[in-house]
């Protein structure tokens, strides 16, 4: 008899995880077959340091082919272009792939026409990708040799919130070791500071506003930027703040090739899912991390979204790995979690300092939810950073 199929598009957090995951749970009788466009892994949270020189790419990635083949799993470098799901057929720049079951775990992509002048060709820069990043670095070596005023900024519909902070505190601590004393400007959608999209937890808003004072950072909430040109970050509300560096987090959409398969994705590209994390609209696929779609459970006067991290990513592809494999041994699904109600875990790093979030839930009614600040973070993140690239690598994704 055939072996089930099952093809992963993405290799990243979510897709590294499924893949493996369901190696680990069926071992032979299951053919695993990733899909991606990039052929590293790219380690996204420590894509902030890399403007600063604090890590360059070789440091945050590793190879996706030499630990697929360790694990049995084929590997395809190539871009998923059509989705036929009556077919169940995947098209990519490097052939036609049939499945039984897709995992959908192509992350995000930057949605840079929300401001005009943000990107690659406008006037202030992001981080969110690794060529942005580097670009970035390129930018900072340009700003410490003609020092001015620098905006950092996390546009309205943005999710990636913490990105944002981290920046900024990085910034600060590089601007103080660099003995530069600029106008340090935060521009955020959030509507107070510390939202980060989540709602925020008890004491954060205080605790930030104390902060950036103490710290000499100009902090605007609840703004929609409408333009970036060369010299202004320009305000919905007509404010205008000048600028010499800018680095602004875009919202993030999910990839084309999601949105446009008819009834598959919402009108940002993000698949609906149950708790499962099946697609509401196609049972053999499968969508987890940034690519799945999660509840929004508030409106604000300007949008903002709500932050897919990789530790709900990973737990994403764990259920949808678990529930492929019981539905291949005729089983029921077993494994469900409302993406609401799984664990906040994040580290900010703050260049030699930190904060630690830690929530039962990552969206509200929640029991318990603190932040934790101190040097320690720092040197936890750095030390994480170095075993999630390891047990990534090696493939050990059932290790926490
Ligand atoms: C700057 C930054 C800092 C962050 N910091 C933290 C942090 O401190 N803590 C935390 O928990 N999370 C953090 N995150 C979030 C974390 O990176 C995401 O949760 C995680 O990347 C989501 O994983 P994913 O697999 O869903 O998507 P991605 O990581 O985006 O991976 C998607 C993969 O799909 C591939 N792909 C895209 N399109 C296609 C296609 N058409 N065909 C085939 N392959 C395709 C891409 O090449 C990529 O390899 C941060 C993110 C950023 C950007």
């Amino acid at each position: 008899m055939a072996k089930t199929e099952v093809l992963v598009l993405g290799g990243n957090f979510g897709g590294l995880t499924a893949a493996l995951e369901l190696k680990h749970e069926l071992n032979d009788d299951v053919s695993v077959r990733v899909v991606s466009t990039s052929d590293r892994f790219v380690f996204n949270p420590s894509l902030i340091w890399l403007p600063f020189g604090k890590r360059d790419a070789a440091d945050i990635t590793f190879p996706l082919a030499e630990t697929f083949a360790e694990h049995g799993i084929d590997f395809v470098h190539a871009t998923a272009i059509a989705i036929d799901p009556a077919a169940h057929r995947v098209t990519t720049t490097a052939g036609t792939f049939d499945y039984d079951y897709l995992v959908i775990s192509t992350g995000y992509r930057n949605n840079f026409a929300a401001v005009p002048g943000l990107g690659p060709d406008g006037h202030a820069h992001t981080i969110t990708t690794l060529a942005d990043a580097e670009s970035t670095a390129v930018a900072w070596q340009e700003f410490l040799a003609d020092p001015g005023p620098v905006v950092v900024a996390a546009t309205q519909g943005a999710s990636c919130f913490g990105a944002a902070y981290e920046f900024l505190f990085n910034v600060h601590h590089q601007l103080a070791k660099a003995k530069i004393s600029v106008p340090l400007t935060f521009v955020t959608s959030e509507p107070f500071l510390g939202h980060f999209g989540i709602g925020g937890l008890k004491g954060g808003e205080a605790m930030l506003e104390k902060h950036l004072a103490k710290s000499g950072v100009t902090a605007l909430t609840g703004q929609s930027i409408d333009e970036i040109t060369s010299a202004r970050f320009e305000l919905a509300g007509g404010t205008a703040i000048p600028f010499r560096f800018g680095m602004a987090i875009p919202p993030f959409v999910g990839q084309d090739v999601v949105k446009e398969t008819p009834g598959l994705s919402d009108d940002k590209g993000y698949v609906p899912v149950h708790d499962t994390y099946q697609s509401k609209s196609f049972p053999e696929i499968y969508a987890v991390g940034i690519a799945a779609q999660v509840p929004m459970p508030w409106h604000t006067a300007v949008p903002i979204g709500v932050p897919k991290t990789g530790f709900p990513t990973d737990a994403m592809a764990k259920i949808a790995a678990r529930n492929i494999a019981s539905t291949i041994k005729g089983e029921p699904q077993r494994a469900h979690k409302e993406f609401a109600e799984m664990l906040a875990v994040c580290m900010l790093d703050a260049g030699n300092s930190g904060v630690m979030i830690l929530a039962d839930h990552i969206l509200p009614p929640r029991k318990a939810g603190v932040l934790i600040p101190g040097p320690e973070i720092h040197a936890m993140k750095l030390a994480f950073e170095k075993y999630f690239l390891w047990k990534s690598r090696h493939g050990y994704v059932r290790l926490p």
